[in-house]
């Protein structure tokens, strides 16, 4: 295995990954280094075009499911058995950058590729995936591909999505699948051995250990909760403190709490108020009503139950005579990846010769879904200053190349098994 191992990380090849990557970069560029290129749009499918001109060059037969998720297949030894799939995405924020998902899919093509290259043949199929709309800029929710594949998000709720044109999901799909009419069809819920994701980190703990990859323990859960504060207004020369209910003040007085509340020597809770809004907004009158809203992330259940559940209560004990409703309007619990993917990532980078640490993922991912399905890991590579989701978005072509070995080695062990 050790073999195998070593000569599919090896056959990654670094001037292809390099050139492939220039190349789907330009499709949807934007200025120097910038992508936009959102999900199901002209770019997209251009984009698609050019992975699946890649497919098509080596004889893989390419299968298509509902949403548009895509798939290229690497036939193994025994078809009959379950593949093993890597992949990401290839939409982008409508400011994004070219790493963000285009990594993990440009991997997962020269993980087949490589694996050809090495004359490795597998028990299992490989199949590197593309799956629709990770982004969810243009159509909500984000993840969708992966959701609606996993069974936890209805088809028709997915296709029936519009965007701020009023353009909706199903007529974007028929375009795709027009487009493509030579694709093969797969049904939801496929099953896979296993599936492997490879990702910029998008966060800063990779570059500031000065270390090349991270092996994806679990990707943090989050709460979203919006605080309504509802005082009075009055005029801000005459009105005496005793007699104001303001709004402001006490919304200011519940961040304050609220902030103690997750405070985190470990530094590990997320914690941001990243709207406010506050009424009438006038420098003379006594803000009436205010909205603010929380996000609140933390890989451990635990700790996202016994904080998140203190949210409202530290509101209503901070409300200084105004009246408080909290609202939560998003629940997602933390994902914890399979603990032998993980072991094999951090196995496989042992045997390459790089070293590792153990990562949390502050972002969500197509991942998160697939986990649901089958053993799921992802690896992580260092992205510059952390920076993802803008046009500054950037990691070295020895970053890539060395994510890419590590997932060559790691799908190549999954699939001979
Ligand atoms: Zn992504």
């Amino acid at each position: 295995m050790r073999a195998v191992v070593a000569r599919a990380a090896a056959a990654v090849d670094a001037a292809r990954l390099g050139r492939r990557h220039l190349e789907l970069a330009s499709i949807g560029a934007i200025g120097e280094t910038g992508l936009n290129r959102e999900a199901l749009t002209d770019a997209d499918f251009r984009a698609r075009d050019l992975v699946l001109s890649w497919a098509a060059a080596r004889g893989y037969r390419v299968l298509m499911d509902g949403i548009g998720n895509t798939f290229i297949r690497r036939p193994g030894r025994n078809e009959a058995l379950a593949p093993v799939v890597t992949g990401s995405h290839i939409d982008s924020q409508p400011a994004g950058g070219a790493y963000d998902g285009a990594f993990g899919v440009l991997a997962a093509c020269e993980v087949l590729e490589a694996l050809d290259d090495a004359g490795i043949v597998t028990e299992r199929s490989v199949e590197a995936v593309i799956w629709t709309n990770e982004e969810g800029s243009r159509f909500q929710p984000t993840t969708m591909g992966s959701a609606v594949f996993a069974g936890r998000l209805p088809l028709d709720q997915a296709l029936r999505a519009s965007d701020t044109a009023g353009i909706t999901v199903a007529t974007e799909l028929d375009r795709l699948f027009k487009r493509m009419p030579a694709v093969g069809r797969r049904e939801f819920g496929f099953p896979f051995a296993a599936c492997v994701e490879a990702h910029i980190e998008q966060g800063p703990i990779l570059e500031r250990s000065g270390i090349p990859i991270g092996a994806v323990m679990a990707i943090q859960g989050l709460r979203w909760f919006t605080v309504r504060v509802t005082g009075e207004t009055g005029h801000a020369g005459t009105t005496p403190r005793v007699a104001r209910r303001d709004a402001l003040m006490a919304a200011v007085a519940m961040v304050q709490r609220l902030t103690e509340l997750m405070a985190d020597p470990a530094d590990v809770v997320r914690f941001t108020v990243g709207r406010f809004e506050v009424l009438p907004n006038s420098p003379n009158t006594i803000p009436s009503d205010v909205l603010f809203t929380v996000d609140f992330r933390h890989p451990d259940a635990g700790v996202l139950a016994r904080l998140g559940d203190q949210v409202a209560s530290t509101c209503q004990a901070n409300a200084l005579g105004c009246t408080v409703s909290v609202e939560e309007t998003l629940d997602a619990p933390p994902t914890v990846l399979d603990a032998d993917v993980t072991e094999r990532i951090r196995r496989v980078t042992a045997e390459i010769g790089l070293a590792q640490m153990d990562i949390v993922s502050g972002a969500t991912h197509d991942a998160k879904y697939v986990a649901l399905t089958c053993p799921t890991g992802m690896i992580f590579i260092p992205c510059r200053d952390g920076v993802s989701h803008t046009v500054l978005e950037y990691a070295e072509p020895e970053q890539m190349v060395a994510g890419a070995r590590v997932l060559a080695g790691v799908v190549a062990s999954l699939a001979m098994e």
